[in-house]
């Protein structure tokens, strides 16, 4: 009986009739926790929604973690200012470019720029670093994820070539992210820079770490009403992992479970949604990012950070960086995909509007 009343639920979710509030979305998302069957029936429409626009495509990025010098305290994140137990680096750009001339000739086209908010990293280097990268792969699409700045950075990045910018709005409940985040930051500044990004003409990206300290299930209902009105390109979303190093490591991590759960429905309240099966959801399962692809996920992102830094943009504790989770371990990845029956591309993968499949 519960089960035939969730599955009538996510039946008016897929077809844009499910009430767009944020304890309607709790409450589905709690009893779906509970209930496998209407898991299963979930990713089941799940899947067949990416197909509509994506087929079996899988869509490839190479992360290129480019500086974990960071200005900003975020009470969950392994490479925050005050700690002192991260070595810190930022990449030259000559480095940045030979990443790209690696994963280039394994078949990615699209390079992703992440970092934490480093102001050593100028907007003269950065258009400079943009530029040199648009100049030599004019075929690659680029993304940058390097946190919140003017608009006038923002603008000067497009213009020098970026396409793409992912920044996770963490949680869209403002008294939560107050709980995630030091006092000089804040969601209403965050979501201003998402506005920002998406009316210069980026494909933008938000999202939200699943069961980061303190989240309710009325949270994550909050999460879906924000994307469902904002209308992102892009969803990042992925479970909160605790970093040692960090105050909130004593919290536990997210579940695979719930975040399986949120990337289904995110795929049917967003159909054409660029959505990666994300690092963070491999770390917390071995077979996290073939679940996650299941659940609806259409993006993996391997990482092309050169080996002895990766060690260094510890987020969390135990985060992937080698294995098919690297650049290296593509053909494993690739033999991953096709045995759940997807086909990893070389191509930009670039976001398709609806009814332009
Ligand atoms: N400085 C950039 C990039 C941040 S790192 C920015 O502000 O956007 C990319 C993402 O990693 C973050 O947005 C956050 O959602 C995620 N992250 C950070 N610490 C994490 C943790 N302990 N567990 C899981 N995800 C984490």
């Amino acid at each position: 009986m519960k089960t035939e009343k969730l599955k009538e639920d996510i039946q008016k979710l897929s077809q844009g009739c499910f009430p767009d509030d944020k304890e309607a979305y709790g409450k589905l998302i709690g009893d779906l926790g509970e209930n496998e069957k209407a898991q299963q029936y979930l990713f089941e429409k799940a899947r067949e929604t990416a197909a509509l626009t994506y087929g079996n495509k899988i869509y490839i990025r190479g992360l290129i973690e480019i500086s974990n010098i960071c200005k900003n305290n975020c009470y969950y994140c392994g490479i925050r200012k005050d700690n002192r137990k991260v070595s810190r680096y930022r990449l030259s750009p000559e480095i940045i470019l030979e990443c790209c001339r690696y994963g280039y000739d394994k078949g990615f086209r699209t390079f992703v720029l992440q970092g934490g908010e480093d102001p050593g990293l100028t907007d003269e280097k950065m258009v400079d670093l943009i530029s040199k990268i648009h100049r030599e792969f004019p075929d690659c699409g680029i993304t940058l994820s390097l946190g919140e700045k003017e608009r006038e950075s923002y603008q000067r990045f497009f213009d020098a070539g970026a396409d793409r910018y992912l920044l996770r709005h963490e949680t869209a409940d403002s008294s939560h992210y107050r709980k995630l985040h030091p006092p000089e930051l804040s969601l209403h500044h965050r979501m201003e820079c998402l506005e920002i990004l998406k009316e210069i003409g980026y494909q933008t990206g938000c999202g939200c770490m699943i069961g980061s300290p303190y989240q309710t299930e009325e949270n994550l209902g909050q999460d879906l009403v924000y994307l469902k009105r904002f209308q992102p390109h892009m969803v990042g979303i992925g479970p909160f992992i605790s970093q040692k190093d960090t105050p909130f490591r004593d919290f536990s991590n997210g579940t695979l479970t719930r975040t399986l759960i949120m990337l289904g429905l995110i795929r049917l309240l967003l159909p054409q949604v660029l959505l990666p099966a994300t690092t963070a959801l491999g770390t917390i399962h071995p077979r996290g990012r073939e679940m996650g692809i299941l659940a609806g996920a259409n993006v993996v992102m391997p990482n092309l950070s050169p080996r002895e830094n990766r060690k260094k943009y510890l987020l969390y504790d135990n985060k992937l960086g080698t294995g098919e989770e690297s650049g290296e371990g593509l053909e494993l990845l690739k033999q991953q995909m096709s045995r759940i029956g997807y086909e990893v591309v070389t191509d930009r993968g670039d976001y398709k509007e609806k009814g332009m499949v």
